[in-house]
């Protein structure tokens, strides 16, 4: 399992180029994986899933007992249009109890938002101890849409890199694992997904026709991501960049990237504050033991 976050992490020497948005990287080499990669991997993640709501459960349950437990986990899910954030909650996250995960999507500022700094949204939406908080977009837009179609001046864009790192670290030292993901898919693949949205009137609320004007700065956005993961790819939160034109193994590595994140955390259920002997004996007294 280490070894898919491994083959997945990206640090300042990141080229997304070389990164084959349709690779495999950390599949087993099996007969049994080449004969049907995908159904072996769907089977996979039932398994994963059910590892990552145990250990959910587990950091639920801590938080639940111990007013000063402060352990929770944040995965921050980036991609262009089309990438699969959507399709990696409902996969990855659909696996576990909703009741311990906070799940918030950010779209453009609201004005009220603007009023504040960048950080400001973000802050709200942190996830409390014991949860698993997902971001659905985060505020790596704010070095990515912002700087791509200029939404603030350079200065102002370059010198959130710091402010980001300095954030993300404090939300480390506050007992926050943060693990951040870029859903990798190739020019071609978006197409075909904007394709697919056009052709299926029960996609159509996904459509978005400025998506299609977005694809002219497609080469603008991928140098504004190997630059974020190579400004804030830092040790304690590492950026991984996870092939993404197949759907089965997306899901399959960001679930090994969470459940490495939780097994980080050392979980354990907590211990009684209570005997169990003796509640049982009340209970057993109680007549109907
Ligand atoms: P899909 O990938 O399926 O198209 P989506 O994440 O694009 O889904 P939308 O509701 O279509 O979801 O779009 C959200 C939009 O919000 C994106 O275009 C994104 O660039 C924009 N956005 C998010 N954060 C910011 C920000 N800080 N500044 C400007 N735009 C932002
Ligand atoms: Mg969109």
């Amino acid at each position: 399992m280490a070894q898919v976050s491994e083959l997945l992490r990206a640090g300042s020497g990141v080229d997304l180029g070389s990164i084959d948005p349709a690779g495999t990287p950390g599949l087993p080499d099996t007969k049994q994986v080449r004969r049907d990669p995908k159904s072996w991997a769907r089977a996979e993640l039932a398994d994963l899933g059910t590892q990552l709501a145990r250990r959910q459960e587990m950091l639920y349950a801590c938080a639940k007992k111990d007013r000063a437990e402060r352990r929770r986990v944040l995965l921050v899910l980036q991609a262009m249009d089309c990438g699969g954030k959507d399709g990696t909650v409902r996969r990855v996250a659909g696996t576990m109890n909703p009741q311990g995960l906070h799940i918030v999507g950010f779209g453009p500022p609201t004005p009220k938002e603007l009023e504040h700094d960048f950080l400001w949204r973000i802050r709200h939406a942190l996830p409390e101890p014991g949860l698993i908080g997902i971001f659905n977009r985060s505020h790596y837009e704010d070095v990515l849409v912002a700087r791509v179609r200029d939404l603030v001046p350079p200065k102002v864009w370059q010198a959130r890199y710091a402010k980001i790192n300095a954030f993300e670290q404090e939300l480390i030292d506050s007992g926050c694992a943060v693990v951040k993901v870029m859903l990798h898919i190739s020019y071609d693949e978006q197409r075909r997904r904007l394709l697919q949205r056009l052709r299926d009137p029960a996609k159509y609320w996904k459509y978005n026709p400025e998506d299609v004007d977005n694809r002219a700065y497609w080469d603008a956005y991928q140098r504004a991501y190997a630059d974020a993961i190579a400004e804030c790819g830092t040790g304690h939160a590492p950026w991984y960049v996870v092939p993404a034109d197949r759907k089965w193994y997306r899901d399959w590595a960001v679930a090994h990237l969470l459940l490495d994140a939780l097994d980080h955390l050392d979980l354990a259920y907590p211990p009684p504050d209570f005997d169990p002997e003796t509640e049982i004996k009340r209970m057993e007294r109680d007549g109907t033991g």
